[in-house]
């Protein structure tokens, strides 16, 4: 059965080779409201054991980011092009990702973003329906239609990217940074945590 009501799906069985590499679909996190919704590829080991996208190594060097922009995991939205971990971690394929947009495409309308940031070029070149240089335009602010509206997106290097290449962590951490300051992000003090 598929969920056509809210942002998750429950029990989707579109893609075979999915099916059978996954443990559980892992769903986007984060508020219903964010203004600032980030999108990976697909889920890698972690996230398939815990469910929750981006907490390996690669949601460490994103919580540090959003540290560093005034932000904790809580204040943002995280989800993924594909929603159930690949074989062997490869690259989501093209019917993969027509089979999980409709799902994502119902997340974008739902939580209804300011901003959008893609990490890495699979997402980016899903959103953006174009050819990236993730490297090249790393920060970049551009319009796209997504989920029935125009939004700001901000293309963003892939936080595994900075784990080979250490090099990279400062153009991640400043189109981080850019997605925060767009959203008005650490204007006041506190977190929406710090409510709490
Ligand atoms: N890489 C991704 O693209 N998504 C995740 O959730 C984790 C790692």
């Amino acid at each position: 059965m598929v969920d056509t009501q809210g942002p998750d799906v429950c029990a989707c069985e579109r893609c075979p080779a999915l099916v059978e590499s996954r443990s559980r679909i892992v769903n986007g996190t984060g508020p219903d409201d964010a203004a600032l919704l980030f999108v990976g590829e697909a889920p890698g080991a972690n996230e398939d054991e815990q469910g929750e996208p981006f907490v390996g190594r690669s949601g460490s060097v994103l919580d540090d980011a959003l540290r560093d922009a005034g932000l904790v995991r809580a204040d943002v939205r995280i989800t993924n092009c594909v929603r159930c971990r690949p074989p062997e971690n490869r690259d989501p394929r093209g019917e993969e990702l027509d089979n999980c947009a409709e799902f994502l495409d119902r997340e974008i309308d739902h939580v209804d973003p300011d901003v959008v940031v893609t990490l890495g070029k699979v997402p980016g070149e899903r959103l953006l329906d174009r050819d990236v240089g993730v490297t090249s335009e790393a920060g970049s602010v551009v319009e796209a239609r997504l989920g029935g509206e125009c939004r700001r997106v901000v293309i963003c290097l892939h936080p595994a990217a900075t784990l080979y290449d250490r090099s990279q962590r400062e153009a991640f951490d400043e189109a981080v940074a850019t997605a925060a300051d767009l959203v008005g992000a650490g204007e006041s003090d506190q977190s929406r945590l710090g409510d709490y």
